[in-house]
């Protein structure tokens, strides 16, 4: 096998050619604009994509803002901390998880993960509980599920509100039940930025069936401000994370396509999952169906592959087909941003004592096995719901010529 470089493109979500955008989007801006009415309060296109999303998901209620951060931000606000209550979470994950955490005052604390999927298990969380802990963020890395209902039910009986981070995993099918990654647990939070399943730039969803929560959210998103009421009062602290009505429509003409997009990803993903299956060492998603592939991942058994991460990265690219290594530089707790344990001021607060009831820091060595997936053994291949099989052959060629290269 030479190892010949394709000239095959691959699609970008970064532009037209890895994105379903079309007329439709094109017809509601149109629609939008005609009306003059571009603020959610003025129309109602962004009210019925939550209607239409809490449907597909088959919850209660939905609420947009205007990212998978404000989204999260969203639910922890509804969650209501004290300064200096805990929030366990993935050191896996987009910064988005944690800011809204650090927002309302609350602490990060990162608990450990699966060595194959890198998402939070039910023993690495149960091992960071403590009497402060008042929620546990749960990544769906990559479109693959989390052992979602195990940690759910291991927090119900301590009162622990369990947030599902879906930005990656629309559609996500989590082990242990047939219905969807953010119906789950109590909230659900998705991301509609330009690089996920599907887009409006910028946008959030937040999906609970607890009205109350549901409502918390809501008049947290609008500066507290309850509108249906007729008084212009503001009932508690909030921001103004609105989706406008350009956002949203465009968003409802995406989510009519989002079976498509899942489905022909799922479609080409498993026919490179078969295509890896004579590659001792590797592993990648075993069940394709309940996965949503927003990147498709790899985990190197080093015990049995003579290479890590980084070298394969750089041997399957010479081929000219797309991958990394890692997924992020560095795990989340080892970022400036949350190791130096400085959100306001010179401050440590809210890591001080009190409001803080013990000292928390962060330093190499606290979640081996996430510093060991993102160091050594994981990468990830961008996907794409326009890969044919002809970008699987380039990707099967790429992976195993470098496999025998490096072998
Ligand atoms: C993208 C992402 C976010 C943040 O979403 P934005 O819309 O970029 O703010 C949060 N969590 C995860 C897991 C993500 O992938």
């Amino acid at each position: 096998m030479s190892s010949a470089t394709t000239n095959l493109r691959f699609p970008s979500v970064g532009d037209a050619s890895g994105r379903t955008l079309g007329e439709v989007e094109i017809e509601a801006l149109r629609r939008v604009i005609k009306s003059g009415r571009l603020g959610r309060w003025s129309g109602n296109e962004v009210a019925q994509l939550e209607a239409e999303f809490a449907r597909l998901l088959g919850v209660g209620y939905s609420a947009a803002s205007t990212s998978g951060t404000s989204a999260i931000h969203l639910a922890v606000a509804a969650v209501n901390p004290e300064p200096g209550d805990e929030i366990i979470v993935t050191p896996i994950t987009d910064f988005g998880t944690v800011a809204g955490i650090l927002a309302q005052n609350a602490i990060p604390v990162f608990a450990d993960v699966d060595p194959v999927t890198g998402c939070l298990t039910p023993e690495s969380v149960a091992s960071k509980l403590s009497d402060r802990t008042r929620a546990v963020i749960v990544v769906h890395l990559f479109g693959g599920g989390a052992r979602i209902d195990e940690i759910s039910t291991l927090c119900a009986d301590q009162g622990i509100t369990v947030i599902e981070d879906c930005a990656q995993a629309y559609l996500t099918v989590p082990p242990g039940g047939e219905t969807f990654a953010g119906s789950r647990a109590t909230i659900g939070c998705f991301s509609l930025q330009q690089s996920k399943h599907i887009t409006s730039g910028d946008g959030g969803l937040t999906v609970t069936s607890d009205a109350d929560l549901d409502q918390r959210m809501r008049l947290f998103s609008d500066k507290g401000w309850p509108r249906t009421s007729g008084e212009r009062t503001h009932l508690f602290y909030g921001l103004n994370y609105r989706m406008t009505e350009l956002q949203g429509a465009v968003a409802r003409a995406q989510l009519c396509k989002l079976h498509g997009v899942v489905a022909s990803r799922r479609k080409t993903a498993a026919n490179l999952i078969s295509r890896m299956s004579d590659l001792p060492g590797l592993t990648t998603v075993e069940d394709a169906q309940h996965h949503s592939f927003w990147q498709f991942p790899i985990v190197l058994d080093t015990a049995i592959v003579p290479f890590d991460n980084r070298a394969y990265a750089s041997a399957v690219s010479k081929y000219g087909v797309p991958i990394s290594s890692g997924y992020l530089d560095r795990v989340l707790y080892l970022v400036p941003a949350i190791r130096d344990r400085q959100p306001y001021g010179t401050s440590r607060f809210p890591y001080t004592v009190p409001p803080s009831s013990r000292e928390i820091e962060y330093g190499p060595g606290d979640c081996p096995v996430a510093e060991n997936l993102v160091g050594r053994t994981l990468l990830v291949i961008p996907w794409n719901e326009h890969y044919t099989e002809e970008h699987v052959d380039a990707l099967a060629m790429a992976l195993t010529g470098a496999y025998e290269s490096l072998a």
